[in-house]
């Protein structure tokens, strides 16, 4: 079946270049009734505030809660990922509607404003293990989120060393100052939970499609275990 691609808002265009390059077509998404010719979907990287208001414009949050609990293949990039958690902090104002199913918390500015944009070189096991390539994979951050904390259910396939003298405001935030002076810092900025992927990163901006291949073998490999072991937002 075919991948859908959110595409209200963010990098959609980037995804569905990426899944051309697989030789895969991506189906953008825009209404409800669309989720119901594709068998997987990708939540793009953009700006979540902006991208739930039009969600919930179009009355996709329903939608993409079912799509989620039915145990389909979920992969959220950057601003799709703080969409997929199930608890979001560090809003400015306010909170905003999540689809949820991912057991976690995320940061959602984590990694600071735009300026404070990044790239680095992630060591990604599983990634190799499973596509081949190197360990390592280019991870653009661009006003990233990060992982603060994980359910059981949860598997960590990346995470970023904050190197110490780089403390994000959101660090110094979470932790007494003292205790981050001159130390390491670990968060998480790759997860995956049953038929659910998640990045803080934007691998669709990068020439390397070793993450699109992998989520389309989540896509072909979709299992029972996931939907029964997903609960999504809402209903609170
Ligand atoms: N931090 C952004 C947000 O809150 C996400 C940024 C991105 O997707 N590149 O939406």
């Amino acid at each position: 079946m075919a991948v859908g691609v959110l595409a209200l808002q963010g990098s959609f265009n980037e995804h569905i270049a990426a899944l051309r390059k697989l030789g895969v077509k991506g189906v953008e998404i825009r209404k409800p009734e669309q989720l119901e010719q594709v068998g997987s979907l990708i939540i793009p990287g953009g700006e979540s505030t902006t991208m739930a208001k039009l969600a919930e414009y179009h009355n996709l949050f329903p939608a993409l809660r079912e799509f989620v609990k039915l145990g389909k293949p979920v992969w959220g990039t950057c601003a799709g990922l703080i969409f997929l958690a199930n608890k979001a902090v560090g809003q400015k104002t306010g909170g905003q509607e999540l689809v949820g199913g991912l057991d976690c918390t995320v940061h959602r500015n984590f990694f600071g404003s735009q300026i404070q944009s990044f790239e680095t070189q992630l060591s990604v096991p599983e990634l190799a293990a499973k596509e081949g390539g190197p360990e390592t994979f280019r991870g653009v951050f661009i006003r990233a989120p990060a992982i603060l904390e994980v359910g059981p259910k949860v598997e960590v396939l990346a995470d970023y060393p904050v190197p110490s003298g780089k403390l994000f405001d959101s660090i110094s935030a979470l932790e007494a100052p003292q205790e981050n002076a001159g130390s390491e810092k670990k968060v998480i900025v790759a997860v995956k939970q049953g038929n659910l992927l998640g990045t803080a990163f934007h691998p669709e901006l990068t020439a390397d499609t070793r993450w699109h291949s992998y989520f389309l073998k989540m896509t072909s490999e979709v299992g029972e275990e996931a939907s029964s072991s997903i609960s999504v937002a809402g209903g609170e």
